[in-house]
């Protein structure tokens, strides 16, 4: 446990955390955490340790415990308006859906033929449409996944409607696509890029959303700290986006209004608890938590 770093940018902020509340770690055992996601009828968190080839499970007042082991490289996680878990899975360079009865369906892994890159991160949208982003990171060692040669021209965001098993192209300008989140209105996506350091530092873009197209991209914010891995949003359509100190926040305008300094970097950010007020943070080896006063918008 240590004290929470929080950094007050803008006098706002202060209505959006508990300038007293602790980060607490929950765990300190991964080697690289990413894609926290909260069931909050099970009450419990479920995330991903990539290069431990594992995914974890912490319940609040039980602990840590093995979620799924191997989990095929499993990154971003997230869940369908059914609530079933949806994962991109590096190793099988697919997007995949968990079954109640613990079954794995495999939704997606290919687009014109070609196998996909690494589905990085995931969101579903309130049609039950599955949006992901599609980077190498996956395939360029063994040890995020299995090494393999790029199929595709590019890295691209998909959009997969599983009513029909139609998959599209929905960004293609992109240099290395990773985390992804829909304003709280659905009328805009916002998507990272962690591309090559010479171009950093690294932007979110936004998109206005127009049915199963995006159109205008432009730049949101450029991360002054790092690089934007993942993020999840509040009902006031704030951003919290990882970063490599831990976690900024922004106004739906793009202003920085204040940080979480986790003391590591930091990659995939999610909100739960009983209210959806207890942020959730995967650092490096770590997950971490700190209450807040945000209501993040996370279905169901
Ligand atoms: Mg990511």
């Amino acid at each position: 446990m240590a004290n929470a770093a929080i950094e007050i940018i803008d006098p706002s902020f202060r209505d959006l955390v508990h300038e007293d509340a602790t980060l607490d770690v929950l765990y300190d055992g991964c080697k690289w955490a990413e894609g926290p996601v909260w069931f909050a009828d099970g009450n419990f968190l479920v995330w991903s340790d990539i290069p431990n080839n594992r995914m974890l499970r912490w319940v609040p007042g039980l602990g840590v415990a093995p979620f799924r082991s191997p989990s095929n490289f499993v990154n971003g996680n997230t869940r369908d308006l059914q609530g079933r878990l949806v994962s991109c899975s590096h190793g099988a360079r697919a997007v995949l859906r968990t079954e109640w009865d613990g079954t794995i369906t495999t939704l997606v892994d290919s687009y014109g033929g070609k196998r996909l890159n690494s589905p990085n991160d995931v969101v579903v949208k309130s049609d039950g449409t599955i949006w992901f982003t599609d980077p190498p990171y996956g395939i360029l060692s063994d040890y995020e996944g299995y090494k393999a040669d790029q199929e595709q021209e590019g890295c691209f965001v998909y959009r997969f409607d599983p009513k029909d098993g139609s998959l599209s192209v929905v960004a293609d300008d992109f240099d290395r696509p990773n985390g992804l989140a829909f304003s709280p209105d659905e009328k805009t996506l916002y998507i990272s890029d962690t591309g090559e350091e010479s171009a950093w530092p690294t932007p979110i873009r936004q998109f206005d959303v127009d049915g199963a197209t995006l159109r205008n991209g432009r730049v949101f914010v450029t991360i002054d700290n790092g690089a934007s891995d993942g993020f999840r949003l509040d009902t006031a359509g704030n951003i919290w986006t990882s970063t490599w100190e831990g976690v900024n926040v922004y106004t739906p305008s793009g202003t920085l209004l204040g940080r979480i300094r986790t003391g590591a970097k930091s990659s995939n950010v999610t909100f739960g608890g009983p209210d959806r007020k207890r942020l959730f943070i995967t650092s490096s080896q770590y997950l971490m938590t700190i209450e807040v006063q945000a209501k993040g918008i996370q279905r169901p």
